[in-house]
């Protein structure tokens, strides 16, 4: 993995991609996001039952990106979408609808109905959101699509709050401890038929594995209580969400698919004996490892003795590491004009600031962090950045969103392929609403 992203470092510079017009890139491994997705499927096959039907289904949020979605989806991956966005995505990818998942809290009326209409499963969020998929099931006896219910265990929270979905109040799913919330969600089935998987999403990055397993360990046994009270199997699916947290420390992957898939093994085997279909909805986990941000250093400077490295990857990219340090913190690696990593000087590593282009004296991607001296024109690589950072871009300052490039290395000579390409000026200007510029002083 590091010999891959040293090569495509260095060839990324010498191709130019990246130079003085275009200070910062997004690029992916593709071996890697290809081995990752390998990885997951080999973890379940080896836990399930032969024949279990396992829908491995990408979270379309963590990369929000057409070739992305297609590499996947030729890796056997389907797409979990939360907004019609991400389903036209997903679509465009060239993903049928009978491997796309769609979950959302907020889906509107006319969401439901294009669900419904292509055959996308839909889990429903809410009792009201259940009202008025019933309303579009309608007399049907079996449904255009299957559809679900999603619960919240709320067997408690990780270390990020923002990313912890089975805390007692969480906004996700039916709180099943919530008084009365059991009895409701049995009675719920037993009178739509029609309704036949249950989902759970415990928690993304800061969940302990123990904790999502007992999470999905609560749904199984829903599972089987509400097919006991219906006297049948209606329940046929069991849908378990992501959420496999990803180290940021290192290049080790840790933890990884199969260790989590023996968890579920050893805390809920019924889970895989084959009676349940099963739906994953992994993201971060697929794809951090193998992208990284490459941004060049515009300026170094010094302020009250502290180094300060001035690049162009700042908080309109690494949005939550710059609010959110403590709970996303990156690596950084530094590499010389030619994108060679960079050796530390004769006194070693220098503790630097890594300040980004926002005009907000909080754009900071890394603080006091020691590193080889830094240099204008050298580049500093966020690591481990492949996930959620391409799709949450944030446009202050109208920075442009940076082209994304896939690399091959795995044949000595690093060939690249255009993910996105970077956003131009005129765009932004468009999308700016350039075309109403009058429209206020018209208004009197
Ligand atoms: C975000 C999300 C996921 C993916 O979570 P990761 O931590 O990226 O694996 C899966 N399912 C649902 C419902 C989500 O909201």
């Amino acid at each position: 993995m590091a010999t891959r992203r040293e090569q495509a470092v260095r060839a990324a510079v010498q191709q130019g991609l990246l130079g003085p017009d275009q200070p910062v890139v997004g690029l992916l491994d593709v071996a890697g996001i290809r081995a990752a997705a390998a990885g997951l499927r080999a973890a379940f096959e080896e836990v399930v039952a032969p024949g279990t039907p396992v829908l491995h289904a990408f979270a379309v949020k963590a990369a929000s990106l057409v070739p992305v979605l297609r590499l996947l989806a030729d890796e056997g991956l389907g797409c979990e979408v939360a907004s019609p966005g991400e389903l036209a995505l997903a679509r465009a990818a060239g993903v049928t609808p009978d491997r796309i998942v769609l979950d959302s809290p907020a889906k509107t009326a006319a969401e439901l109905r294009e669900a419904l209409d292509l055959g996308i499963a839909v889990n429903a969020d809410n009792p009201q959101e259940l009202d008025r998929l019933g309303a579009l099931v309608g007399h049907r006896a079996t449904p255009p699509a299957p559809l679900g219910l999603r619960i919240n265990p709320q067997v408690g929270g990780g270390s990020i709050d923002a990313l912890s979905t089975a805390t007692a109040t969480s906004k996700f799913g039916v709180a099943l401890q919530d008084p009365g919330a059991r009895e409701w969600v049995v009675r719920a089935f037993t009178e739509r038929p029609w309704l036949t998987r249950l989902h759970a999403h415990v928690g993304s990055q800061g969940c302990p594995l123990e904790l999502m397993a007992a999470g999905i360990r609560v749904a199984y046994e829903l599972a089987e209580e509400i097919n006991e009270a219906v006297g049948r199997r209606q329940i046929d699916a069991l849908d378990i969400g992501g959420g496999l947290p990803v180290n940021f420390a290192s290049d080790e992957v840790t933890p990884d698919y199969r260790e989590y898939a023996q968890l579920l093994r050893n805390t809920v085997p019924g889970l895989l004996d084959g009676r349940y279909a099963l739906v994953t909805e992994f993201g971060r986990s697929l794809l951090a490892k193998s992208g990284l941000v490459l941004a060049r250093v515009e300026y170094a400077k010094s302020a009250g003795g502290r180094p300060i490295a001035v690049t162009h990857a700042g908080a309109q990219l690494a949005t939550r590491t710059v609010f959110a340090p403590d709970a996303w913190p990156l690596r950084v690696a530094a590499y010389d004009a030619e994108g060679r990593p960079k050796a530390a000087g004769p006194d070693g590593p220098i503790a630097q600031d890594i300040a980004g282009p926002c005009c907000f004296a909080g754009d900071l991607i890394a603080r006091d962090r020691p590193l080889p001296e830094l240099a204008p024109g050298d580049l500093v690589a966020l690591l481990d950045t492949g996930a959620y950072y391409f799709s949450n871009h944030f446009a202050y300052n109208s920075l442009p969103r940076p082209g994304v490039y896939g690399f091959d290395a795995t044949e000595g000579e690093v060939r690249f392929a255009t993910v996105r390409p970077p956003q131009t000026v005129g765009e932004i200007v468009a999308e700016s609403g350039a075309a109403y510029a009058l429209g206020l002083t018209r208004l009197r």
